[in-house]
């Protein structure tokens, strides 16, 4: 029996090859195992360094900071906040947290990121502006955010979101949990609106084991972030608060795992993009309507999850799963969620629906070989 024969080949595996063990070590020899412990700021530091993000706020996951940023984007019960339909289930579900409904936006067929047409549309015509606020004119409620999610690492639009965000005065929140180290020339994902979102989940292309990160350029945002995230207590040592707050900080255990992480960050992307690219460069020729989602010139995306598209998905994902080889699906799209099935829905001709039930996302881990590679391309060109 070959080594192919039994081998499987996961989707994902996180990586650590860094400091990793070295700094849990001093975590545990030191006693510091909570928020408070020299980790979390210089983790903190780390990743608002490399995003060039006045502020970073290290919170336990990436719907904390997601949670927390419409509360300090100041979205209440009865609001509506536009977020994309193809997206994790997370962004969605941090909008009802605040008691507020999403409105779902299709995504553009050949980025999969939010349609901003379709939103600059539904704010110009079924949207006006009363006392500096957005409503929806045929509910009455406030449109008071968007949240665009860049979908997979690669870019949403934000440069155009922005403007119409000022125009409209909503605000912006960036869901950049699967963009760390996506660009859009100069600028960080996440660190273009009001507020970002970063997430360290296992899958992510860093990982704390479990956590999270505010982006934001406000000192007072920042201030209020870290506030809430730590039971809103507002007295050095007497146990005073002043208003509802949370349990959100991240533990300077998962910290030192992050600047474990970012230390090798560089060459992670490195190695990603590499990955990629071979993917793309041996699915060039295949005209069977196979595709990626297309990169915009002035963006450098992370390359976190290679993703195809291909009307043939199912046979692709049978054919790599009897090759003990691990893929899955893009996320059920919103609309098809029995929770969000009621939510007003932007589009014209359903690509998210399309893109959702086509996809096939590919392993793409540092440690995955050349041969493993190959070996995934060969099944995928024989389908
Ligand atoms: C992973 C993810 C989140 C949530 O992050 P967690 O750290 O898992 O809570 C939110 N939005 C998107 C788009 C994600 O991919």
């Amino acid at each position: 029996m070959s080594k192919q024969d039994w081998e499987r080949i996961p989707l994902s595996e996180p990586w650590f090859q860094g400091n990793e063990i070295a700094y849990l070590t001093d975590c545990i020899e030191q006693g510091w195992v909570s928020s408070a412990g020299a980790y979390v700021k210089k983790f903190e530091q780390a990743v608002a360094s490399y995003t060039r993000s006045a502020y970073a706020i290290a919170v336990t996951s990436g719907t904390a900071a997601l949670h927390l940023s419409l509360i300090l984007a100041n979205v209440q019960a009865g609001d509506l906040v536009l977020i994309p339909n193809l997206s994790f289930v997370a962004t969605a579900n941090a909008v009802r947290y605040v008691d507020a409904d999403p409105i779902l936006v299709d995504v553009c067929p050949d980025t999969w990121q939010i349609d901003v047409e379709l939103v600059k549309t539904f704010l110009q015509q079924a949207c006006s502006i009363r006392e500096g606020q957005c409503y929806h004119q045929s509910s009455q409620r406030r449109v008071k955010a968007i949240i665009p999610v860049h979908v997979l690492g690669y870019l949403a639009d934000i440069p155009l979101l922005a403007s119409l965000a000022q125009e409209f005065q909503v605000k912006l929140i960036e869901d950049a949990a699967e963009a760390l180290g996506s660009w859009d020339q100069d600028q960080h994902a996440g660190t273009m609106g009001e507020l970002g979102c970063l997430s360290f989940n296992g899958n992510k292309i860093i990982t704390t084991g479990g956590g999270g990160m505010i982006l934001t350029q406000s000192e007072s945002l920042a201030q209020r972030a870290r506030h809430l995230s730590t039971q809103a207590k507002s007295h050095p040592d007497r146990y005073d608060h002043d208003e509802v707050g949370y349990n959100y900080r991240l533990t300077n255990v998962h910290a030192a795992i992050g600047l474990a992480q970012m230390e090798q960050f560089e060459a992670i992307l490195m190695r990603k993009s590499e990955i990629e690219e071979r993917y793309r460069n041996a699915f060039h020729l295949i005209e069977d309507g196979l595709s990626f989602p297309i990169i915009h010139p002035h963006t450098h995306p992370n390359h976190w999850l290679p993703t195809i598209y291909s009307p043939k998905a199912a046979d692709i994902r049978a054919a790599l799963s009897e090759a003990h080889i691990q893929t899955r699906p893009l996320w059920t799209a919103m609309n098809q969620l029995p929770m969000f099935q009621d939510c007003l829905y932007l589009s014209k001709e359903d690509h998210t629906g399309r893109i959702a039930d086509h996809s096939v996302s590919l392993p793409a881990y540092m440690g995955l070989e050349a041969e493993q590679q190959d070996r995934i391309i060969g099944i995928i060109s024989a389908v």
